[in-house]
């Protein structure tokens, strides 16, 4: 079977040849059906993440359950699944305390897994590696889903509409009438504008350093779009009795727009990190400022998601018309096509592409 495939930091990407192992006890084989193009894997190319290699790419992803081991109790042959990056043990202290996007067993940027048609050994991203025919994962890495929700819906669940909806819901409880400024638009950054007008924040303020996403904000629910310049502050200000916004959201992982979501919120205000950044990549904050702003600075990670509970009520929401998720998808491809989809991203180009396999 077919996956998409890094060798080396920096390296191309290239469709391989792999060999996945029969699932085992506990383990289930999924035939993907549709898979996002995410920031992360990028991460996963370029040595941010540091993962091991050759790396089949992918973590966010929908398919039908083709195959499964024994003691498989969650799924059957035939059920439709969202592909879960972060299952979490349900044994540690986080889990047992409310807090499963934390669980002590998560945090691996690769696993070992399969070879590669040469026979060496294969890693695959997050526990998945799902910019591929197939793949080979745990049962609890599985979300069954209804029949009825078109797979391209269901493969945005699993990482930017549970990450970006969650950090809107769950980690900042944005309250109607409250001011929000998103940095940074690809599918996560658009899913955070979406839930922020979704949970009546007003204005959403859309920030990114590409005009061009102007349009894409204002379809997933953004009340403005600014530009990422030397004038954000103040056209944020401006917007807002000169005081900043309630809440800023960070959807890029970087240091220096960090510091940009900081200065855009108020004092008092949030400020929530959902882009994830390297470990050398330092934000300047001062002692005073920290102080005389008052303001709340922390990360969401996967939306302080509890996948299995989150998920199932994330698809109702598609299938009942309430969520829309048409203005998070930009650009449909298959495998072959999906090292360009990998550029375009590096570029700031467009927000979600589905590859199709
Ligand atoms: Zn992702
Ligand atoms: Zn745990």
């Amino acid at each position: 079977m077919r996956a998409l495939v890094v060798r080396e930091v920096g390296a191309p990407l290239r469709v391989e040849e792999i060999e996945l192992p029969a699932p085992g006890p506990g383990e289930v084989r999924v035939g993907i059906r549709a898979a996002g193009v995410c920031h992360s894997d990028l991460s996963m190319v370029n040595g941010t993440l540091a993962p091991s290699y050759p790396l089949a790419l992918g973590h966010e992803a929908a398919g039908v359950v083709t195959e499964v081991g024994a003691d498989v109790s969650r799924v059957a042959p035939g059920a439709h699944v969202v592909l879960n990056w972060a299952p979490p043990c349900r044994n540690c202290w986080y889990c047992g305390h409310g807090e499963p996007w934390l669980c002590a067993g998560l945090g691996s940027p690769s696993t070992p897994r399969g070879r590669t048609a040469a026979g060496d050994p294969l890693h695959v991203t997050l526990g998945l590696g799902a910019l591929a025919e197939e793949v080979v994962v745990p049962e609890n890495a599985v979300i069954p889903v209804p029949s009825a929700l078109p797979f391209e819906a269901a493969a945005l669940l699993g990482c930017a509409v549970l990450t970006g909806v969650g950090a809107v819901r769950r980690t900042a409880t944005v309250a109607p009438g409250e001011s929000v400024a998103v940095i940074g638009l690809g599918g996560v950054g658009l899913s955070v504008v979406g839930a922020a007008r979704a949970a009546g924040a007003d204005p959403v303020l859309a920030v990114d350093v590409s005009p061009a996403k102007a349009g894409l904000a204002i379809a997933a629910g953004a009340t403005d779009f600014l530009l990422a310049d030397d004038k954000l502050s103040r056209a944020v200000r401006e917007r807002t009795d000169g005081r900043g916004v309630d809440h800023a959201f960070e959807c890029v992982g970087r240091g220096s727009t960090i510091r940009t979501a900081w200065r855009s919120a108020r004092r008092g205000g949030q400020v929530t990190v959902v882009g994830m950044g390297a470990k050398d990549d330092l934000v300047p904050l001062s002692a005073l400022e920290i102080f005389h702003s008052a303001r709340t600075l922390r990360s969401s990670v996967y939306g302080s998601s509890d996948p299995d509970r989150d998920l199932p009520e994330l698809a109702r929401a598609v299938l009942d018309g309430t969520l829309d998720l048409a203005p998070l998808i930009t650009d449909r491809t298959t495998l072959d096509g999906a090292a360009e989809a990998f550029d375009r991203m590096a570029r700031g180009e467009g927000a979600r592409t589905l590859v199709l396999p």
